[in-house]
């Protein structure tokens, strides 16, 4: 915990906060990610903070992850 703001992560304007290294940024909000944080990271290796996958619906979720919502064509029946 910050000993400036009693927060951790940093609260915003507090004195500390500059001297958080920024890692990455998230590839959805492009939020910094700091050393540190916990984010989720796919196989590319791109980030997705945390506050991003709360917000995210499973819809949103398996959009990002590159599935398809798809209609089952009559061909596709044997
Ligand atoms: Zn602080
Ligand atoms: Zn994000």
């Amino acid at each position: 915990m910050c000993a400036e703001c009693l927060s951790s992560p940093c609260r915003t304007g507090c004195p500390n906060e500059s001297e958080r290294k920024i890692i990455s940024s998230c590839g959805r909000c492009s939020d910094a990610i700091f050393a540190g944080d916990e984010y989720w990271s796919n196989p590319d290796g791109e980030p997705l903070c945390e506050s991003c996958v709360d917000d995210m619906t499973t819809k949103e979720l398996l959009e990002y992850l590159g599935y398809e919502l798809r209609t089952v064509g009559e061909d596709d029946y044997d």
